[in-house]
């Protein structure tokens, strides 16, 4: 095991009915700024019980935050912000909100050209407004995590940066506000969740055993879960256990003291800034092309994977992995979600565009070994045609 700290702040209230707790959770003094998306949260009523909520404090609103958030929306919510001199911020919303609210907490404070936070990871950030979520889409754990992820649509570039200042305050998880999810983004957050727990485990082996087994354990749950969390949209059980897998999937556990991967997530960024692909899909995209290529690189924890995921225990080591890569391929497929560029009319001219977005944003020693260099993402990217 390497060596690691863990430190996760980020408290959690978690169940039905709990949107009331925000009376307790944000100090009474506060000068709110509630952030949303488009028109969801009030659609389905969860904007009004969040300003009940919030009872006789002075709150302001700012909606329009779209998926994939731009820095020119949130640019204006951090003129708001200045202008009114609000000091909570809360999200309600999915991974897009809560990563917009992000980067509006530290830009807000910050003492230069805000792009800059996300140009340098987040490096720069020395102060942030606190902030709070309500979750309404399981699959990004942004909930309860430091990091996001802010595209700038001028550029075409989309950056992720962190900072242990952006862990929320607390998050609200209530499953039954989720019930109001088109089954397209529920496979959207089953694959999220999936490919945040396998950038974690399936890296080289440094025997940590507990943190395989919980990896393992939150995988095989999404598969399990998966067609009632997709068919049945009011079947409160299955999506309090997808809230809860999606959340632990990227909230620090599991990838404490192990090797990290996140080429999938980097590559799938230029697929999503280029073509507008969801992000989930992006991914869907590359990680099964990707695990072929690094096969060599990461073959025991493949064969791990093989066993103990997917049941897979006879033929030879690489028929094992083949076997492996195509069951990860089917469960992607199963869910609706395509595994192909084709399946998006992206040809070659694609390959050489998101080649050109890599090198840009210095994207040329990605994976867990820094050994997938752009003729390496080159051989990902033709493998996913
Ligand atoms: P999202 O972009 O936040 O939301 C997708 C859609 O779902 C929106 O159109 C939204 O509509 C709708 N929606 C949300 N909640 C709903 C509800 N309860 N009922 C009906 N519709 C609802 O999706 P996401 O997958 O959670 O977030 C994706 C973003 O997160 C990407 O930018 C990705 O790069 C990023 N991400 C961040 C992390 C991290 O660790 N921070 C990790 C992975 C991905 P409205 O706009 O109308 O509300
Ligand atoms: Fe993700």
């Amino acid at each position: 095991m390497k060596n690691f700290e863990f430190h996760n702040p980020t408290r959690i209230v978690f169940g039905a009915e709990t949107v009331g707790r925000l009376d307790q959770l944000i100090p009474a003094q506060a000068r709110v700024l509630i952030l949303y998306g488009g028109a969801s949260a009030e659609k389905t009523g969860t904007l009004a019980e969040v300003r009940q909520a919030l009872g006789q404090r002075s709150v302001q609103e700012f909606g329009g935050i779209e998926p994939n958030p731009s820095y020119e929306t949130l640019m204006r919510a951090v003129q708001l912000v200045r202008a009114e001199q609000l000091d909570f911020l809360l999200a309600v919303g999915g991974g897009s909100v809560i990563d917009g609210t992000k980067f509006v907490a530290a830009a807000a404070l910050y003492d230069g050209e805000p792009w800059e936070i996300a140009e340098q990871g987040g490096a720069n950030i020395k102060q942030a407004l606190p902030i709070g979520t309500v979750l309404t889409l399981p699959a990004t754990g942004s909930e309860m995590n430091s990091g996001a992820v802010v595209t700038r649509k001028a550029t075409q570039a989309k950056l992720p940066f962190r900072n242990a200042l952006l862990y929320p305050r607390f998050s609200v998880l209530d499953p039954s506000k989720t019930f109001t999810l088109p089954a397209k983004q529920i496979a959207n957050g089953l694959v999220d969740a999936y490919v945040h727990t396998i950038e974690q485990y399936l890296t080289y082996p440094v025997q940590a055993h507990v943190q395989d087994r919980f990896a393992e354990g939150l995988l095989q749950t999404l598969i399990e879960i998966a067609p009632q969390a997709v068919a049945t949209p009011d079947d409160y059980a299955t999506r309090a256990n997808l809230m809860w897998t999606a959340t632990l999937a990227l909230n620090g556990l599991i990838g404490a003291g192990v090797p990290q991967d996140w080429a999938t997530h980097m590559i799938g960024h230029e697929l999503t800034a280029l073509y507008d692909i969801d992000h989930a899909r992006t991914l869907a995209l590359v990680l099964p092309a990707l695990l072929d290529v690094q096969r060599d690189s990461k073959r025991a924890k493949l064969l791990q994977y093989a066993a103990r995921v997917w049941d897979i225990r006879s033929g030879s080591e690489d028929e094992r992995i083949t076997a492996a890569i195509a069951s990860t391929r089917n469960f992607f497929e199963g869910l609706g979600i395509p595994t192909r560029l084709s399946a998006y009319g992206l040809g070659q001219d694609a390959v050489e565009a998101v080649l050109r977005q890599l090198q840009a944003h210095g994207m040329t020693a990605l994976g867990e070994h820094r050994d997938i260099d752009l003729a390496r993402s080159r051989r990902i990217l033709e493998a996913a045609l």
